[in-house]
């Protein structure tokens, strides 16, 4: 299978275990819709009505700004696209990406940092542009944290698009060394017999 773009979501799922992005995109199977699922779409909901409230204090930032939710990005030359979900907007020009979690952070995984990361390449490449931070809102109060995406990180983004490709064209099912614990959180267990 031949993949000319890849969703910025399953780099995270990636990282997490490759053999998700195989289910989704190899095999075409779907995630069944868990009870962690659904709460992680009602938080997305209640912040972003809460955030049309909020000041822009707890950024940091001052001045003319303002913030767009579920905004859709796409870089043909990075073969990346998908829907962050806000942008901050300084003078009507993009500036920063925000994701949200519903569990507050203090410190993100991997595969998250490389999320926030590709939505922040995918802006310096359409809007010419740095996006040297990214901000992770966080827990009921919607605490926020920037997010450093430095160099280091970026060339993480690229190898594990790259991988993510190449595994895909392979169509094999892919050695995994996710833990138990992460296995008893996926909704593939079912799928995958050598963790049964
Ligand atoms: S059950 Fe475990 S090995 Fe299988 S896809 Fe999920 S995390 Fe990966």
């Amino acid at each position: 299978m031949i993949l000319s773009s890849v969703p910025v979501s399953l780099l995270r799922q990636y990282c997490f275990c490759p053999r998700i992005p195989y289910f989704l995109l190899v095999k075409g199977i779907q995630p069944v819709e868990t009870p962690w699922m659904k709460q992680g779409e009602s938080y997305h909901e209640k912040q972003t009505l809460l955030n049309k409230r909020r000041s822009f204090e707890r950024y940091g930032l001052d001045g003319n700004i303002r913030i767009e939710h579920r905004v859709s990005l796409r870089s043909e030359l990075l073969r990346l696209h998908g829907i962050c979900d806000a942008m901050l907007f300084k003078d009507d020009q993009p500036m920063a990406i925000v994701e949200f979690k519903s569990r507050v952070k203090t410190k993100l995984n991997m595969g998250e940092i490389i999320q926030m990361a590709a939505y922040s390449m995918i802006c310096e490449v359409e809007f010419g542009r740095q996006f040297s931070f990214g901000y992770i809102l966080s827990g009921d109060k919607g605490k926020v944290k920037p997010v450093s995406i430095n160099p280091e990180i970026k060339l993480k983004v690229l190898q594990v698009r790259d991988a993510l490709i190449a595994q895909c064209e392979e169509c094999l099912l892919p050695d995994s060394s996710a833990s138990i614990l992460q296995c008893g959180q996926c909704e593939y267990l079912n799928f995958c017999a050598d963790r049964l």
